[in-house]
């Protein structure tokens, strides 16, 4: 019962700690809470629930890092070991990336899709939030780019996970949402399917691992979480189905 969700590839690495978070978790009075990130409190270091998230990973006095995501492209490296975290939140930015072990990463979720990436050769880890917009501009791509040209990472020695997303189960879009991917990846059958007139459902999770082939990374070595936000509000969140709601925690660190 509210488990954390974790990809089984990254927990081979014993220099990586990382999770996904539950919408639910058990508070000290034995009683059922669900994670509520706070957006108005700017991920102060006061939030006691990403605090507990943390700990509950074995993150224990290390700032969580997050940018201000705006379902943009800008990717912020975190190079600087004497940034706090306060000043790197008010970064607008989609992704962050960082080889400074201690230092966790992370990006809020509801729908959109989380995304852990991982150089084990030179230990460079990134978070990246990639939506509809996200993915549009190819977010993930621009960030395998930036990680060869900043640390030197070669793409086919790269981990990519993807953590749970609205499937293409439940993502129905109108066709201008379509057509940004069709230029993209022109053979639409694995990732988008006919729904009523005029209507397609978006495999995000598919147009990803298509992206991450182009940028380089073996497709053996991009994972994915496959559990749909918007079928598993129980365990997730989902901004489709649930409007205004809580948002899901996706983190990763280097121990020091
Ligand atoms: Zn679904």
């Amino acid at each position: 019962m509210f488990k954390k969700f974790k990809f089984n590839q990254f927990e081979t690495f014993p220099e990586l700690v990382h999770a996904i978070s539950p919408r639910c978790f058990k508070n000290d009075q034995g009683e059922t809470e669900e994670f509520f990130f706070q957006e108005k409190d700017k991920y102060g270091e006061t939030n006691y629930h990403v605090k507990r998230f943390l700990e509950s990973i074995g993150i224990t006095n290390n700032d969580l890092y997050l940018v201000n995501q705006v379902h943009g492209d800008k990717i912020f490296i975190l190079d600087d070991s004497g940034l706090v975290n306060s000043e790197v939140v008010k970064k607008s930015a989609d992704a962050l990336l960082t080889d400074i072990p201690g230092k966790p990463i992370g990006v809020f979720t509801a729908d959109c899709l989380p995304i852990l990436i991982y150089d084990p050769r030179l230990k460079v880890i990134g978070a990246i939030h990639a939506g509809r917009r996200g993915s549009e501009q190819n977010i993930l791509l621009k960030v395998v780019r930036e990680m060869n040209r900043v640390y030197g990472s070669r793409p086919k020695e790269l981990i990519a996970g993807i953590g749970p997303a609205i499937g293409g189960c439940c993502y129905e879009v109108e066709e201008a949402c379509i057509q940004p991917f069709r230029k993209m990846l022109p053979d639409d059958t694995h990732w988008c399917r006919s729904g009523l007139p005029g209507k397609y459902f978006l495999d995000l999770i598919a147009v990803n691992k298509m992206e991450g082939e182009k940028a380089g990374l073996l497709q053996e070595n991009i994972f994915s979480i496959d559990q749909c936000t918007c079928c598993s509000t129980r365990n997730l969140y989902s901004y489709r189905r649930e409007g205004k709601t809580g948002r899901i925690l996706t983190t990763i660190m280097l121990r020091s």
